[in-house]
């Protein structure tokens, strides 16, 4: 597999030109779950190991990360209660959809991993413990603001609509029925809803994504914090397409984790970090065009986790 030092920026800029240029083209663009989203749209940003940010079209247009926050909500609440988090969230991939309440009701109250709606409102639950007062702690603004160094907006009408969240709030209500959720669900789905909310851009996004492709020490990171990107990483592959993560897999090879809004995140471990976001989602609510993208990233610089083929995408 390449290291860091394979990192050819010249190939790179080429291929992120081509990618962009032949997305455009694109015919089938999914549809977008939010109103009035432009299908047209797409941004791609990488941050390459040395701290080097190349970026395409909207990457500086802004989105609601949505379920991406997920990963950034697990890192903290690891950083907090480290194993204890796995007494009360699996880690297996669901094969159901994301807010699923039947396998959350199979499984007894334990979701199945943590970037499912059930694992990541239990997170939540994990997270604001000890925390008093009623306003919403936004740890996950926080920490992002925090890591970019730049205020961070929510969106409203995300806000005020999912807050209602039915369903959320109904697998929140059994995760409590089965013991595992220590507050009210008001609460956590609160701050579980803000998070979903936060607006950044695939530069942003990219940036605040950087601590999962550090993999070794010395990397300004401690071992625990190599090993848990690791592990994030592992479960990002894994789980991070709600149940099109075999095949995102299969297509792409790199741990990712995409929103209901159209962006994904993902990881060349120990190459870069790559944001890329394109309204349209496929039938398995990730976004179509983004995919795309990242399938041919992958194969025309060889950052698979599975092996750089250097096949191009025409030949098969
Ligand atoms: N806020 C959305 C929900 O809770 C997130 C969906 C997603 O991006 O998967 O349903």
């Amino acid at each position: 597999m390449p290291s860091d030092h394979d990192v050819d920026h010249e190939r790179l800029a080429e291929a992120i030109a081509d990618i962009t240029s032949e997305t455009r083209g694109m015919t089938e663009r999914g549809e977008a779950k939010l109103e009035g989203a432009d299908l047209d749209a797409f941004g791609i940003a990488v941050l390459t190991k040395d701290g080097r940010m190349l970026a395409e079209g909207d990457a500086d247009a802004l989105f609601p990360i949505q379920s991406i926050s997920k990963v950034f909500s697990l890192t903290l609440a690891l950083e907090k209660h480290s194993n204890a988090v796995w007494k009360r969230v699996g880690r297996e991939p669901s094969g159901d959809p994301y807010n699923s309440i039947m396998d959350l009701e199979h499984h007894e109250g334990i979701p199945r991993n943590p970037f499912i709606n059930a694992g990541a409102l239990v997170v939540v639950d994990m997270l604001i413990e000890g925390v008093s007062g009623d306003e919403p702690p936004e740890f996950v603004r926080r920490r992002l603001e925090e890591t970019l160094g730049e205020t961070l907006s929510l969106d409203d009408g995300i806000v005020r609509s999912e807050e209602k969240g039915y369903v959320n709030r109904a697998l929140a209500n059994l995760a409590k029925s089965f013991d595992n959720l220590q507050h009210e669900v008001d609460a956590v789905m609160a701050e579980y809803v803000r998070q979903c909310a936060i607006r950044l851009s695939c530069r942003q996004l990219a940036k605040a994504g950087r601590y999962l492709m550090l993999e070794q020490m010395g990397d300004d990171l401690t071992a625990r914090e190599v090993r848990r990107a690791r592990r994030l990483n592992a479960l990002m592959l894994t789980c991070g397409h709600y149940d099109g993560s075999g095949n995102f897999a299969f297509r792409v090879g790199l741990p990712s984790k995409s929103g209901v809004a159209g962006a994904i995140l993902a990881v060349a471990p120990n190459i870069a970090s790559i944001a890329v976001w394109s309204p349209g989602l496929d039938e398995n609510g990730n976004s179509l065009v983004g995919t795309h993208a990242l399938e041919m990233l992958s194969e025309k610089m060889g950052w698979s986790i599975f092996g750089a083929s250097g096949v191009s995408l025409d030949e098969e």
